[in-house]
């Protein structure tokens, strides 16, 4: 399929060929048509899958072939949950829309409202904003949602994250009535959908994987191991295997400083990236690891979204996420082009219960492994761990890490492609 056949303005094609794309990504072959025809569309992708293309292209042609130049209210708003990502989002519309006449905006927090008032009052048909700023400037009167005819909702599971629901709904009722919505998730939770719901109007599903396809050649595998262990265990591993370039997911903000403060002092250049890092110590941890300066990211799962990284060699789950579609999301990082990536989980008694629903959702049994020094605890209890309670168990004893060998290796199988649950669906 070519852009060409999506039906795109020679405006739009040109500006895509210029960022030198040739063929739509599957989500833009998806999303794109039930757009232009006025649709609302509710669609399952993540960062890296083109999504940004997929709604801003034909947003962007919907608006050309009906200018309003004299006046020029915003008619377009696309709502992102955090700086980051609003910028990334504008400069793409910027690109997009480099020939046609249409004018655009991005607001966000944090920095002199001043100069974004003044861009609004000269008129612009696309505002990409960030809620709290949006509803300030609206509050202010410095702003009108009025005449808002496309509203897209980007990372809206993000946002639930954040706690922006409230938000939304404020902004959803400064609009008219009658607008095309088109909302972007990478999950579908209970809440999301809920959303989904109260926002958008019989809209077309549309689904997309990562782009890195390697999720197929992936190769997981499980490490039984006691909670109180799993440090020293994710220390041996990355030691031992040499490993460079190690993306770790860990359950909660305070297990990341921890985790990455104990390889610190085994002499691992680890950092952390969460939502309580500054945008600059999260921007100096990102580059360190772009570089090679730093050779473990620990991360959380909000904080992993939009990661701009590209796939790497090991991802670790030092936690099990609690939503099995996470799983799906995290080892998706993985995997290099042509090569196969490594994703490894260390799951104690406690996330029995996470391990039998990712099973169940990638329709494949995980091959297990148990290093001798770093057996799980057979009195643990497998009643599952609670959200927030993923801290590590203190009472971590010391292992002779050189005795260690493979005592039930299940090899590294290869994964299937995850069949999408009806929950992804729906
Ligand atoms: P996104 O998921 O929107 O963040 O996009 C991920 C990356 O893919 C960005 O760097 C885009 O510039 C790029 N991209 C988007 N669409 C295409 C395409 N059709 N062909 C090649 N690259 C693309």
């Amino acid at each position: 399929m070519s852009f060409q056949s999506l039906g795109l303005s020679e405006a739009l094609l040109k500006a895509v060929s210029k960022k030198g794309y040739t063929t739509p990504s599957p989500i833009q072959q998806k999303a794109i048509p039930p757009v232009l025809e006025g649709k609302d569309v509710l669609a399952s992708a993540q960062t890296g899958t083109g999504k940004t293309a997929g709604f801003t292209l034909p947003l962007l042609h919907i608006l050309s072939e009906n200018p309003k130049e004299k006046f020029r209210p915003i008619r377009a708003l696309i709502l992102t949950p955090t700086r980051e990502l609003a910028a990334q989002v504008y400069a793409n519309v910027k690109e997009y829309s480099e020939f046609l006449n249409l004018r655009s905006a991005v607001i966000f927090g944090g920095v002199n409202q001043k100069p974004q008032a003044a861009t609004i009052r000269q008129g612009i048909d696309v505002l990409v904003a960030t809620p709290g700023r949006l509803l300030d400037l609206e509050n202010q009167g410095l702003l009108s949602l009025k005449r808002v005819e496309i509203f897209v909702l980007d990372e809206a599971d993000r946002m639930l994250d954040m706690g922006f629901l409230r938000d939304i709904e404020r902004v959803i009722k400064m609009m008219p009535e009658k607008r095309q919505n088109l909302m972007f998730s990478a999950t579908f939770s209970k809440d999301i959908k809920k959303l989904a719901h109260g926002i958008l109007n019989h809209p077309v599903q549309v689904e997309a994987t990562p782009e890195n396809t390697t999720v197929d050649a992936i190769s997981q595998k499980v490490y039984r191991v006691a909670k109180g262990l799993k440090t020293d265990l994710i220390i041996k591993l990355i030691s031992d295997g040499n490993w460079k370039q190690v993306l770790v997911f860990a359950r909660t903000k305070h297990g990341a400083n921890k985790l990455c403060e104990k390889m610190g002092k085994a002499g691992i250049k680890a950092a952390a990236i969460h939502g309580n890092k500054s945008q600059g110590a999260r921007t100096k941890a990102l580059s360190g690891f772009k570089s090679g300066s730093v050779s473990v990211l620990v991360a959380t799962d909000i904080a992993a979204r939009g990661l701009d990284i590209p796939l790497l060699p090991h991802v670790i789950n030092f936690e099990l996420p609690n939503i099995p579609e996470d799983y799906v999301h995290r080892i998706g990082r993985t995997g290099r082009a042509g090569a196969s990536g490594e994703a490894l989980s260390l799951v104690s008694a406690d996330e029995t219960t996470f391990l039998r629903d990712i099973e169940k959702l990638i329709e494949m049994k995980l091959p297990v492994e148990i290093l001798e020094g770093f057996e799980p605890d057979p009195n643990a209890s497998t009643a599952p761990i609670k959200q927030g309670q993923g801290r590590q168990n203190r009472n971590s004893r010391n292992s002779n890490s050189s005795n260690s060998s493979n005592r039930n290796s299940g090899g590294n199988n290869k994964s299937r492609r995850p069949k999408r649950t009806n929950d992804r669906r729906s």
